[in-house]
C-alpha cells in the first residue's frame, strides 16, 4: 500500500525502487502516447468515437470488407506517424543504463522503438507491419506507403496490419514473452494504462502476487491497492524526474 507523497518524494521513492531492483520492466498503454499527439483511441476525440468498433475494429469486419476497414486504417496510419516524447526517451535511456530490462506495451504506434528502446513486447501488435491473411507472409508498412490499401505481392489479397483486432486473441509469441517477464520481474512500472481489460489486467496483478513491486504513473491512478509508489501526473514529467534521480545516484 502506498502512502500519500508529494511529487518529489514519489519520484525519489520510485527511483530508489528502480535502483534497488534487479529485474525491472515497464508496462505501458495509450496514456503514454497522448503527449506525442496520439489521442487515446477510446477517448472522445479518438478513432472509436468516429468509427463503429464492430464495423471497423474486428477481424470479421476486415474479412468481410477489407477496403472499407482500410478507410479507418488510413487515418490510423497517419495518426501513428508521431514522435516519441520525453517519457519514451527516458525509458529508453533507463534500458541503456541497465535500470530497465524491457517494456511490455499495449500501444501499436512503435514510439518506444522510435525512442531507442530495444526490448519491447508489442502486446497488441504494430501498425508498422502488415500480414497477409491468405499466405501468412509479413511485410513492412513502409514498403506500401504510396500504395494503400496494400496488396500482397504473392497472392493479391489486401494486407492486414499486424495488430490485434478486438475479436482476436493476443499472439502466442507475445503471450509467451509476457509470461516470461511476469515470472521474474521484481518491479513493474505501469504507465498510461488503467489495466482494466483482460488479459492486460493480469500483468501487474501477477507481478504483485509474486512479490514484485509496482510503480504506477497515471493522471488518474487505478492500481493504488497494489502500487508501492503512485505518481499522479504526466508520463513525460514522471519519467524525466525518475531518470534525473537515478542519474544523480539516489
Ligand atoms: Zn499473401
Amino acid at each position: 500500500m502506498h502512502e500519500k507523497m508529494n511529487m518529489n518524494e514519489a519520484l525519489r521513492s520510485a527511483a530508489r525502487l528502480v535502483a534497488s531492483s534487479s529485474s525491472a520492466y515497464a508496462f505501458t498503454g495509450a496514456g503514454v502516447s497522448v503527449e506525442s499527439g496520439i489521442p487515446d483511441f477510446r477517448s472522445a476525440s479518438g478513432l472509436w468515437s468516429r468509427y463503429d468498433l464492430m464495423e471497423y475494429g474486428t477481424l470479421g469486419a476486415f474479412r468481410r470488407d477489407p477496403k472499407k476497414v482500410w478507410k479507418m486504417l488510413m487515418e490510423l496510419v497517419e495518426i501513428v506517424h508521431a514522435m516519441p516524447n520525453a517519457g519514451h526517451r527516458a525509458m529508453s535511456r533507463m534500458e541503456e543504463r541497465g535500470w530497465l530490462r524491457g517494456i511490455i506495451t499495449q500501444n501499436i504506434d512503435g514510439l518506444h522503438q522510435k525512442a531507442g528502446s530495444l526490448n519491447v513486447v508489442e502486446f497488441h501488435g504494430t501498425v508498422f507491419r502488415l500480414v497477409c491473411l491468405a499466405c501468412g507472409r509479413k511485410f513492412p508498412l513502409a514498403d506500401f506507403m504510396n500504395a494503400l490499401p496494400p496488396v500482397c505481392p504473392s497472392c493479391g489479397e489486401i494486407l492486414k496490419p499486424d495488430v490485434v483486432f478486438f475479436d482476436e486473441a493476443i499472439p502466442e509469441d507475445a503471450m509467451r514473452a509476457v509470461k516470461n517477464i511476469v515470472a521474474h520481474a521484481d518491479l513493474l512500472i505501469v504507465a498510461g494504462t488503467s489495466c482494466n481489460v483482460m488479459p492486460a489486467a493480469m500483468i501487474p496483478a501477477e507481478v504483485h502476487q509474486r512479490g514484485g513491486r509496482i510503480i504506477e504513473i497515471n493522471p488518474e491512478p487505478a492500481l493504488s491497492d497494489m502500487a508501492s509508489v503512485v505518481i499522479h501526473g504526466s508520463f513525460s514529467k514522471a519519467m524525466q524526474g525518475m531518470l534525473e534521480q537515478l542519474e544523480a545516484g539516489v
